[in-house]
């Protein structure tokens, strides 16, 4: 059957195809039968509202949850091509930045293979956050294009008209399908401005940030450093929950006084939460009184909030409310009004005394539902952060730990450990991911052993092909693959684990013999305006090369920090792995599910007590987890006492002194520049904002015990074992199940 219908596809003959013609013929195909595939429906509707989603490549997902991969694949070989060359032409949306859009990918899946009445809302960016570039060991960043041949997206005849400020904008709808697992489909509906254009982008990801007719869709994260940059991120906000509100109020017209009874609003983060303002506004005008215009958007609307860094809750002065849309300023008044009859505390106020609009706080007032995203983070903002929100509205808090989805992270980015999981304990686990816990039966089984090693081994092989083949770069795979991969942040503290490696230098060339080679595998973004992040990578570069050089340390050590980390990139390298880097700053990462993916496909976790690593270690046990560093409420206690000077580690501790002190050294200077090395040297020393310097004993220690571990094959295959088999929790089904039980009710 498909025979036949790839064959229809086109009058060519598929074998002198080239591989973007054979993959247009695939993506047609595809698209047809998904077109068969019954949309989620139901009377009572949930719309996850997201600046990003992080979908990752579509055509592997797609065909495998249709079940024809296999037959395509087969089809593709007789005709002398091969189905992995067409998968790589598939480009990757570049419509996120990290874990926060990667999970409303995961939850989009779960939604369709639930089969959950709902719908992902957000933009169409051309050109993505930016694509790393590494050139002299610093970070560039280009344009990442991904629109420039026929992809999944789906262009719409929907258009709405959008007024900002005097300027009238056109936003048209696209579609991109998304395929859940045996079950249905659901839409992601992506909004672009009819009058973007793309050659305003001239050197790197510069363009004019003022031309807002032409450039509202072109980047993720504009810059916004400057005012300009500020005022273009509003307007992109504003932008999308005015053209994602057209389609809501456009969709269920009839029943906008009971819309709170037929719709849902799952604001991700704070970047959709004006769609509170402009909801209400959007009732009034279609004669719903202030009041119950109020009541309705408080019952409609639900919050997640992704974090507790300070910076990271928006605030907007009243002013760009203003400038684009004047009538949203007396909203606004009389939702402070509001606010002030509820509360007096400064804390939980809408618009302060500098006439700034805290975005969490309006999120938080006019919604039923503010749920964190892993229990440690939601209880940090339950007792400390939100304290004063969480008092006035306890019922409406609730924790929902993040998930991820079993079919991108483990059926289809590790074949091989799938199908020997089948061999042993049967495929419920497709379904059902708690059955995964049946594995650990298996876990002093020899036999089952050796084999999840081998498959470890063969997915270094699998990692190392792919290196090879597209950046150049060679490793050893009988090498520890110890791996940090997710967006760069000081809070992170990709820096903590640089300084293990600088000190491990050190040892070995004070005759120190490990007894094996490390590779230390890191794969991060830095935002481009974030100085010390990008002097962070500089440096990791620049120790690559001297490691790369020195013809003693290559023989136990090496670093690879590949280029532009997306989710094709995070699929070769998360089934590779053997140490886990979950290091954050305790209290500082909200959940984390790159911990997730990567427990998943055995790698043991090293890694403070953060995030979901708490729930981690709650389900594997303590002895199946490598813990360092201090607890939150310690850290949360150095902050609110502000007692915390890394001069006195540095000064105290000769084994930190000399691993940052490296940092400025001649032979670092020599390699790399000396700007971004002294900075973060000065950096360290006078302010080490996020406390790198308070675990770095801890760390040493575990990390040393954790490699020599590794030598005890049998206990090690041991642990991994019992981390695949109670990975179930983390799946996204499971996180959806929970949002629809207790806050969606779809
Ligand atoms: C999962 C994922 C992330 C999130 O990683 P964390 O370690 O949770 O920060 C970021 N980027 C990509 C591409 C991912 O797949």
């Amino acid at each position: 059957m498909i025979r036949n219908e790839i064959l229809s596809v086109s009058d060519k003959d598929l074998k002198s195809m080239s591989t973007a013609e054979v993959y247009e013929v695939v993506l047609e195909v595809v698209q047809n039968r998904i077109k068969e595939v019954e949309h989620v429906k139901g009377d009572r509707k949930v719309y996850y509202m997201s600046a990003e989603f992080l979908i990752g490549k579509l055509l592997t997902n797609n065909m495998m949850n249709l079940g024809i991969y296999d037959e395509i694949g087969a089809v593709l070989k007789e005709n002398g091509h091969d189905i992995s060359d067409i998968e790589g032409f598939d480009p990757e949306p570049s419509l996120g930045n990290g874990g926060l859009g990667r999970l409303a990918a995961c939850f989009l899946d779960s939604i369709a293979t639930l089969g959950i009445n709902g719908e992902g809302l957000g933009l169409n960016y051309h050109f993505g956050l930016f694509k790393q570039v590494f050139r002299n060991h610093l970070q560039t960043e280009t344009k990442d294009v991904w629109l420039d041949i026929p992809s999944w997206l789906r262009k719409t005849d929907v258009v709405y008209p959008v007024q900002i400020g005097d300027v009238s904008l056109k936003s048209r709808m696209y579609e991109i399908d998304v395929l859940g697992y045996r079950g249905k489909k659901t839409t992601l509906r992506l909004f672009d401005l009819e009058s973007i254009d793309e050659t305003l982008v001239g050197e790197g990801i510069r363009f004019d940030q003022e031309a807002i007719d032409k450039n509202l869709t072109l980047f993720l994260y504009p810059d916004d450093s400057t005012e300009t940059g500020l005022r273009l991120r509003f307007a992109q906000q504003y932008f999308m929950v005015k053209s994602g509100l057209s389609y809501i109020l456009e969709s269920h017209k009839d029943v906008l006084t009971e819309l709170h009874k037929h719709v849902v609003i799952q604001i991700n983060d704070t970047h959709p939460s004006m769609v509170v303002v402009l909801l209400i506004q959007a009732l009034q005008e279609r004669g719903v009184s202030f009041e119950d215009a109020v009541e309705i958007v408080s019952n409609t609307c639900a919050y997640t909030n992704h974090t507790i860094l300070a910076e990271a809750l928006e605030t907007w002065p009243i002013n760009y409310f203003e400038a684009v849309d004047a009538d949203l300023v007396p909203i606004l008044h009389k939702l402070q009004d509001i606010v002030a009859t509820r509360s007096t505390d400064p804390k939980v106020q809408l618009i302060d005394e500098n006439n700034k609009v805290h975005m969490a706080s309006l999120a938080i007032h006019f919604s039923f539902s503010t749920n964190g995203v892993a229990a440690l983070h939601t209880e940090i903002l339950v007792k400390s952060e939100l304290k004063e929100f969480a008092d006035l509205y306890p019922t409406r808090f609730n924790n929902k730990t993040n998930g991820i989805t079993f079919r991108r992270w483990l059926q289809f980015s590790n074949r091989e450990l799938t199908s020997f999981l089948e061999s042993r304990i049967g495929d419920e686990f497709k379904d059902e991911a708690t059955a995964l816990k049946a594995f650990e039966a298996f876990k002093d089984d020899k036999e089952v052993q050796d084999s999840i090693l081998a498959i470890k081994t063969s997915q270094k092989e699998r990692l190392a092909k792919h290196l090879a083949a597209t950046k150049n770069i060679t490793i050893n795979t009988n090498s520890i693959f110890d791996i940090q991969i997710k967006r760069l942040h000081e809070y992170k503290r990709q820096q903590l684990n640089m300084l293990y490696i600088i000190d491990l230098m050190l040892r070995i060339r004070d005759g120190y013999k490990p007894s094996r080679h490390v590779t230390f595998f890191f794969g991060s973004k830095a935002a481009p305006a974030y100085i010390i992040a990008k002097d962070i990578i500089h440096s990791l570069l620049t120790l690559s090369e001297i490691i790369a050089n020195d013809k003693e340390l290559s023989q136990y050590m090496q670093i690879v920090f590949v280029e532009n980390y997306n989710v094709t990139e995070a699929e070769y390298l998360i089934p590779a792995c053997d140490v886990s880097e979950q290091i954050s700053l305790a209290s500082k990462e909200a959940s984390g599910t790159g911990n997730m993916k990567l427990m998943l496909n055995g790698a043991l976790t090293l890694g403070t007590l953060d995030g979901a690593n708490v729930e981690i270690k709650d389900h594997v046990g303590e002895d199946n987890i490598y813990i360092f560093g201090k607890h939150s409420d310690e850290i949360i206690e150095h902050y609110e006492k502000a007692d915390y000077v890394s001069r006195e580690y540095y000064d105290n501790d000769p084994r930190i002194k000399a691993a940052v002190d490296f940092l400025i050294s001649d032979e670092m200077l020599a390699a790399g520049n000396k700007d971004n090395l002294a900075r973060l040297h000065h950096e360290f020393i006078t302010k080490d904002w996020f406390m790198t310097l308070i675990d770095f004993e801890d760390y040493v220690t575990v990390k040393d015990t954790c490699f020599n571990d590794y030598e005890d094959r049998a206990t090690w295959a041991k642990k991994m074992i019992v981390n695949i088999a109670n990975a179930g929790f983390f799946s996204s089904d499971r996180t959806i199940a929970d949002y629809n039980r207790d806050i969606w009710k779809v």
